[in-house]
């Protein structure tokens, strides 16, 4: 005897579902219907679909699986970050970290995959071998989940695909679930407030222009040489290369590029590195975030002290590029950039203490 599993809802784009009912018999508009009451209206129970024919109604609990991701734990941070841990079944788990900002803002990042191949060295889910590509529901099902722990007056208001694996290792569902996300029959998100970073797998690249969301490039590097020592990567597509492809989707987009750079003791934050970053990029409309290095264990890296960083931050302003010196949020529950990992959960907990 066969098993007959049935997908999750949330894996399916509003075509592909109007795809998947009219192969069924059902009329293409219960698609839309479907959409507004899931993730315009949050009803996941379709008895209480109201106004869909009561034999459709009584067909969808055999045709989808309307359960979400399931949070294994919540950890708020005394900056008011919070890390949840979701179950992806078999064992493994991904991070997603909300970060609240001001005037209201409220970033998800999420994860795209569980581990990852791209070995970058000074991150802590790259020490975990890529073990599973999430599929888009699971993606999507990470946002719609938090949606529902927070109160009400409060809203997600952007996402980031900066959490655990390189988005554009996963396409198709990292595209998918944003065409979900975005679908007007349901969260309405703006692309405008989704950002898709990569660690610079160039020829995808395009596909985030296509996209219509926002580039963010993690360059932590400055020459060919220390990024290949950071971000193994750099050997296949090398700055010149990445660069070139920046510049095309800022010029396609008219949007500017977000370069993450990573400052690494000794390695990334000397002031001939910001020389070299700003002339790198002064061609490109772009902001440079500097991310100084959140240690995690056995990481081989250290943070610069505090004078460096400064010091780092005031050349590139100095020389004439747009700088923001993100504030590292949620290092103490370790949600902070380049920590996330799903690896040794426990050896995280006794690990630096922060204060
Ligand atoms: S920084 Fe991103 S691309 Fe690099 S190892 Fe970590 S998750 Fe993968």
């Amino acid at each position: 005897m066969t098993m007959h599993i049935k997908p999750s809802f949330y894996d399916f784009t509003l075509p592909q579902l109007e795809e998947f009912l009219t192969a069924r018999g059902e009329k293409k508009f219960r698609a839309s219907q479907l959409f507004k009451w899931v993730y315009a209206e949050q009803v996941r129970t379709p008895d209480n679909m109201t106004n869909l024919a009561k034999t459709f109604r009584a067909s969808l609990p055999d045709l989808f699986n309307f359960e979400l991701l399931k949070v294994i734990s919540e950890k708020i941070s005394k900056d008011g970050t919070r890390k949840y841990l979701f179950d992806v079944g078999e064992g493994m788990s991904v991070e997603s970290v909300l970060i609240p900002g001001s005037g209201g803002r409220l970033t998800l990042c999420v994860s795209s995959e569980v581990g990852c191949n791209l070995a970058c060295k000074f991150c802590f889910t790259g020490k975990q071998k890529l073990k599973k590509r999430l599929s888009a529901g699971e993606i999507v099902s990470q946002f719609y989940q938090i949606g529902l722990h927070l109160p009400e007056d409060q809203k997600i208001t952007n996402i980031v695909f900066m959490g655990m694996g390189e988005p554009l290792d996963n396409p198709q569902a990292v595209f998918d679930s944003i065409d979900i996300l975005t679908s007007d029959h349901g969260f309405s998100l703006s692309r405008k407030k989704i950002t898709v970073s990569t660690s610079g797998i160039v020829p995808m690249i395009p596909l985030i222009t296509k996209s219509g969301t926002r580039l963010a490039v993690s360059l932590n590097g400055s020459n060919d040489e220390v990024r290949s020592s950071v971000m193994p990567i750099n050997k296949k597509w090398p700055i010149n290369k990445l660069l070139e492809a920046c510049s095309q989707h800022a010029e396609a987009t008219k949007q500017k590029v977000t370069f993450e750079y990573v400052l690494l003791k000794g390695v990334t934050d000397k002031p001939e590195h910001a020389a070299e970053l700003y002339n790198l990029t002064k061609k490109i409309p772009c902001k440079i975030n500097i991310i100084p290095f959140n240690e995690h264990p056995d990481s081989g890296y250290l943070r610069p002290e505090d004078p460096t960083i400064l010091k780092f931050q005031n050349k590139l302003i100095n020389l004439g590029a747009q700088v923001l010196l993100r504030k590292t949020m949620g290092r103490d529950i370790y949600a902070a950039c380049g920590q996330l990992t799903t690896l040794k959960n426990e050896n995280k907990n006794k690990a630096i203490s922060l204060n």
